[in-house]
């Protein structure tokens, strides 16, 4: 019996025997609607689950590890789940069940990255200063426009179009240039703590200065801790459980002084793994009490604004906007309804709902491994949706979060579509 999938089981098990294999969230399901493969669905992954803690399958068995790698991680399942399956967790194990058995290139690549560049913060720094210079020297974008790495490998275009994703796109012409400097905070002011990410930090700093701009235009104070680490997702969605915890536990650490205050993210996968701490640490005698007191505090940046009545906006024009929901914001934080409810409350603004925004769009799992070539229907296929969606909108703004962002507006752009950016 695998002792991971086996205590996990154990955890869940109420909730896993809740399962009454109705199917309601096989519809949700992004690879299923895909692949229309029982296996590639929530129900069927946890009947795979189950049948290697059970021992009747071997969790090196290719059927085990194709099924589970190809799930995109979206948690769309969760929310469609009448039984309360906490099926983000029961992946997390499995991952790191497979784990062990992953070989070649692509692999050994992601455990290096995971296991020693991650762990050490300045070589972190390091790399996306390099990234960034590479970026900055505009050959990211001289090679995507030759067409040359989608030719070679997938995987390396997708990461080219990340990289090239994370410069600050210039305003369009016409537009203010200027960034208005916000009145400073009243002394009552609320303090919330910003939660940086390690790759908002290193490639989207913009965002995390903008989101300082807004919440002191709200009258809120930000601070951010100079201890806090990557907040670990990149490492529990590969199923390097032992790193994720051990990033946790220095966050829980770097956040302990003001144990009142709200931790305020902007990134879904970063928000959704900062809120999931009490469950990767429930076990740790020294550290259980403590990441429940701190997910408790964890809120998206719409939530805190929500939560500190914002005010409404000045007007931005009437370019027609839209917003595409991050799955992590949805289904991990279940925050989608405060940003909607912060672009609607700018005067004005022309906003278009997106269809079928809260559907995943497929780059999830594209970031650092090796699940583009195993699955490429599937993520060409919404990424061919989600693509046709924005250009049916033919121009205007997408209102989006960090990593996905970047992924979705990329193909638009590339189509010739007059797209801005807003994150
Ligand atoms: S995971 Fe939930 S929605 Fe899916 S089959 Fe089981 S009980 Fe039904
Ligand atoms: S996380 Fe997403 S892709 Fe994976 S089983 Fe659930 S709905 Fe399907």
């Amino acid at each position: 019996m695998n002792s991971s999938l086996a205590n996990v089981l154990a955890a869940e098990e109420e909730k896993l025997l809740a399962c009454v294999h109705c199917g309601l969230c096989l519809e949700a399901c992004p690879t299923y609607v895909v692949t229309g493969d029982e296996n590639d669905s929530p129900r069927g992954r946890i009947y795979l689950m189950r049948a290697v803690e059970e021992g009747r399958l071997a969790a090196a068995s290719p059927s085990f590890e194709r099924h589970i790698d190809r799930c995109l991680g979206c948690r769309a399942c969760e929310s469609a789940c009448p039984a309360g399956v906490e099926y983000g967790q029961l992946l997390e194990a499995a991952r790191q069940t497979i784990l062990p058995t992953q070989r070649g290139f692509p692999y050994a690549l992601l455990k290096f990255v995971l296991r020693t560049i991650w762990k050490r913060p300045a070589l972190l720094r390091a790399s996306f200063a390099f990234a960034r210079l590479f970026r900055d020297s505009r050959i990211t974008r001289l090679l995507l426009k030759t067409g040359i790495p989608r030719e070679l490998s997938p995987r390396w275009d997708f990461a080219l179009l990340l990289l090239e994703g994370s410069r600050q796109f210039a305003r369009p012409e016409g537009a203010r240039d200027e960034i208005a400097t916000p009145a400073p905070v009243s002394d009552t002011a609320p303090t919330a703590l910003l939660f940086k990410g390690c790759v908002t930090d290193g490639l989207f700093s913009h965002v995390n200065e903008a989101t300082k701009r807004v919440l002191s235009a709200n009258d809120c104070q930000t601070k951010s801790p100079a201890d806090q680490v990557c907040c670990g997702a990149l490492h529990a969605h590969a199923g390097e459980l032992e790193g994720a915890r051990r990033l946790a536990r220095k966050n829980i650490d770097a956040f302990r002084n003001d144990p009142l205050t709200p931790i305020v993210t902007n990134a879904g996968g970063c928000g959704a793994m900062l809120a999931s701490y009490s469950h990767l640490l429930a076990d740790d005698l020294q550290y259980a009490e403590r990441a429940r007191e701190f997910s408790a505090r964890v809120r998206d940046i719409g939530q805190q604004l929500v939560a500190i009545r914002f005010r409404n906006g000045a007007a931005i024009g009437s370019t027609r906007t839209t917003y595409d929901t991050s799955c992590h914001l949805l289904h991990g934080q279940h925050g989608g309804d405060a940003s909607l409810q912060m672009l609607w409350a700018i005067p004005g603004l022309n906003f278009t709902l997106l269809e079928g925004s809260d559907v995943c769009c497929g780059g999830r799992r594209r970031d650092l491994s090796d699940r583009q070539s195993r699955m490429p229907d599937a993520n060409r296929c919404r990424s061919r949706d989600r693509q046709n969606e924005i250009e049916s909108l033919s121009s205007g703004r997408i209102t989006r979060r960090v990593l996905s962002a970047r992924r979705v507006l990329h193909p638009a752009r590339r189509a010739g579509k007059e797209c801005e950016l807003i994150i």
